[in-house]
């Protein structure tokens, strides 16, 4: 059996027959509904409209709403459309759809296309199964979407069937967020108004918007879906929770940015073409470290479309594996003891002029304004580490972070060496010496010029500038890119708005000195988060405890960050997150943490019982006929090692017959309270680290019982057949 199944992956090649390939800049972007085809499809002063109400947040009217409606249908009926959905992120952490059929009744035995203005902006799909943390209790509220303009309608296609899906924001009658979406957009309001008082107050003209801008790198597992479908625990929990190391795992270094087998490289391709057609600028692919680990990357984009193309590139990548026999595993952590999957997220802010404010620049007052902005950044992460490592706190991103292959739970900065003297000699008020000819000259004084990359990129920081954006490289492989990102805006607002506060009240008529005076005294402050050293070191976590920088290990330790009277005040101050919904949300995340334990909890379980110990026994008694009959042939003498190993099989199969067990009644005594924080509490510390002893008995059983007979793929098969 064993043998069929490996050479029937490893000889599968999906073989794709293309008729011609046609270059991307011909069909990138055919599948939205973007602005070329508005502009083309629309009447003039309809357009004009639309662009007025998605770009000074007016309201559209029923006439213009009925126009676009009309518009959209007919250029998604040309498409193959039968069906539209509000497509919207609710708090399960995916996206979700509700599909209506264009065709309506229009007297006896006929059907119409159908598809109003009310019909796209709003939408009411039944929200009552979506986690609200109590929100909807509490309103008795029902949901409603609404229509998110800023991001372009596309087309799903799925099988034979296509529908045109609108991204919407999901709220509750009473105007609470149910979403990703909601809070993130209204972030992007947020720094938007800071940066742009910030930019005034510093001089710039002609600013009346800035972006926040986002490149994530998606890291990804590949394996064959036969092997996939052989594994309840993959299928179920995302990833597997037995499993004995493969002789050979990374240590060669060999598969990162290797060479890209073909059956790997068909695949990529057809992400690809989907991509391109929902206008998704992926751009880079490579191997990752770990066998069979992989990572796409598009250019950087809008935050609020950067989160719509990572989700939207997440379940591409999920649905063309199907296509060709493979399965994709998004999970942070699906093989112990192999490097994880994280997704670094750029983090950058420009103005409505393309201006990147963290690109260091030319003339003294870009330098002013760098400066400025990156120590915003910067403070923000000091003032605010906890509720970064809480934006990305999930059972699955515990396996990673602090695992010595992610940055460790601690946040704090990478600045490189460079731009730490630079903000060295400001804070010690010195005006340095150039090291060479090339400075930065701030007007009042001039310091060394900050080159790109002058310095080896960090790759252990959780929070690390890299030339002219940040990179955030704690969020986890599966997760939503939204909530962190809302976060960050969120941060760099309130830092932006409280050096403006400061510089203001300098009331000095140079500015660029009130500046230098106000900087000097927040890099004094801040200083203990900046860390350009190893983050892995056992050095570090010392180090940083004395800097009294938060490190919270696991979830249930984290979440608290959501909810202390600073982030309640910070969200709630900056119409990011009211009270009641940050609080909602917290009660989501850490539900889910419990939920995510006990299906794990369960999947061992079953393996234990259903497949493991069935299998062990089977062995045990062919080993114990062996050693009877031995005995019987040759005498005792000649039986001595099967039954030593026929001991050891016992010996582990009731270890692993009590652990189950053991693991069973304390998961009826965490049930028993009714705290979720303390039931999230003692899964992780009772429950969490029995399952994990389990293993260990369970993959040494996977080494001694025959290969033959054992009846979960293993580690080596599913990283190396592909
Ligand atoms: P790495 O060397 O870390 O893989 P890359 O240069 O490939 O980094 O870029 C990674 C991601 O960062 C890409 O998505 C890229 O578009 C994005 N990126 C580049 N510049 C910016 C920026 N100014 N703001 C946000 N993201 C950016
Ligand atoms: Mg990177």
């Amino acid at each position: 059996m064993k043998k069929t199944k490996a050479t029937a992956a490893a000889e599968r090649h999906y073989v794709i027959e293309k008729e011609k390939f046609v270059p991307v800049s011909q069909y990138f972007g055919e599948d939205t509904f973007n602005h070329k085809v508005m502009k083309q499809k629309l009447p003039k002063d309809t357009f004009r409209k639309l662009m007025e109400a998605m770009n000074e947040d007016k309201k559209l009217d029923h006439e213009t709403a009925n126009i676009v409606a009309h518009a959209m249908k007919e250029w998604a009926l040309e498409k193959g459309a039968t069906h539209f959905a509000h497509w919207f992120q609710p708090m399960t952490g995916i996206t979700a759809e509700k599909h209506d059929a264009f065709a309506d009744p229009c007297g006896p035995g006929a059907v119409i296309e159908r598809f109003s203005g009310k019909q796209l902006v709003q939408g009411e799909p039944d929200a009552s199964s979506f986690p609200s943390g109590g929100i909807r209790a509490t309103f008795e509220a029902r949901g409603y979407t609404a229509w998110d303009m800023s991001s372009p309608a596309f087309i799903k296609r799925n099988g034979i069937s296509t529908t045109l899906c609108i991204p919407t924001a999901f709220i509750s009658y009473t105007g609470e967020a149910l979403d990703k979406k909601t809070p993130l957009l209204r972030s992007s309001r947020a720094v938007s108004q800071s940066a742009v008082n910030m930019l005034k107050l510093l001089g710039a003209k002609n600013v009346r918007r800035v972006y926040s801008n986002l490149g994530p790198e998606q890291e990804y597992f590949l394996i064959d879906m036969d092997y996939y479908y052989k594994r309840q625990d993959l299928v179920l929990g995302g990833r597997t929770v037995v499993g004995a190391p493969p002789a050979k795992g990374q240590e060669l270094e060999d598969q990162y940015f290797g060479s890209i087998r073909e059956r790997i490289s068909s695949y990529m391709h057809d992400v690809e073409e989907d991509l391109f057609k929902l206008g998704i600028p992926a751009k880079t692919r490579h191997n990752e470290v770990a066998p069979s680990q992989y990572e796409i990357a598009p250019v950087f984009e809008e935050a609020n479309l950067a989160v719509d193309h990572n989700q939207l590139v997440m379940d591409t990548l999920k649905s063309v594996a199907r296509k060709h026999y493979l399965s994709a595993l998004l999970h942070e952590k699906p093989f112990a003891r192999i490097n994880g999957s994280g997704k670094h997220v750029n983090w950058s802010l420009a103005d409505d002029n393309g201006n990147n404010l963290l690109n260091p620049g030319k003339t003294p007052q870009d330098n002013i304004s760098f400066l400025v902005f990156l120590i915003a950044a910067v403070r923000a992460v000091y003032r605010h580490a906890d509720i970064l490592r809480a934006s990305v706190a999930s059972y699955a991103n515990d396996h990673r972070l602090g695992a010595n292959e992610a940055p460790p739970a601690i946040i704090s900065v990478f600045l490189g060496e460079q731009l730490t003297q630079i903000l060295d000699s400001i804070e010690k008020g010195k005006v340095a010496k150039a090291t060479n000819e090339e400075i930065i000259d701030l007007g009042i004084s001039s310091l060394p010029q900050v080159s790109k990359d002058n310095t080896d990129r960090n790759r252990t920081s959780p929070f690390a500038f890299t030339g002219n954006k940040f990179e955030f490289r704690a969020v986890g492989s599966s997760q939503s890119i939204s909530f962190p990102a809302a976060v960050i805006n969120t941060i760099v607002a309130e830092s932006l708005d409280d050096l403006a506060e400061k510089i203001r009240a300098k009331g000095s008529k140079n500015i660029n000195q009130a500046v230098f005076e106000v900087l000097k005294s927040e890099i004094r402050v801040i200083k203990p988060i900046l860390f350009n050293g190893d983050n892995y070191t056992k050095a570090w976590e010392a180090e940083a405890g004395k800097r009294s920088l938060p490190n919270f290990k696991t979830t249930p330790a984290a979440l608290g960050a959501l909810v202390t009277d600073k982030a309640l005040r910070l969200f709630e101050k900056y119409r990011v997150l009211t009270r009641v919904e940050l609080q909602s949300r917290y009660i989501i995340y850490l539900e889910k943490y419990i939920k995510d334990l006990e299906i794990e909890v369960k999947c061992l379980g079953n393996i234990c019982l259903n497949q493991v110990i069935p299998a062990a026994a089977d062995y045990q008694k062919r080993v114990a006929e062996a050693v009877i009959a031995t005995k019987a042939a040759l005498g005792g003498a000649a039986v001595a090692a099967e039954a030593d190993l026929l001991k050891k099989v016992i010996r582990l199969v009731n270890t692993i017959y009590a652990g189950h067990k053991e693991i069973m009644a304390g998961m009826e005594a965490a049930n028993a309270g009714h705290d979720e924080a303390k039931k999230a509490e003692t899964l992780c510390e009772k429950i969490k680290p029995r399952m994990d002893a389990l293993r260990e008995s369970v993959d040494e059983l996977e080494n001694l019982v025959d290969d033959e007979r054992w009846p979960l793929p293993k580690f080596w098969e599913m990283l190396f057949i592909c």
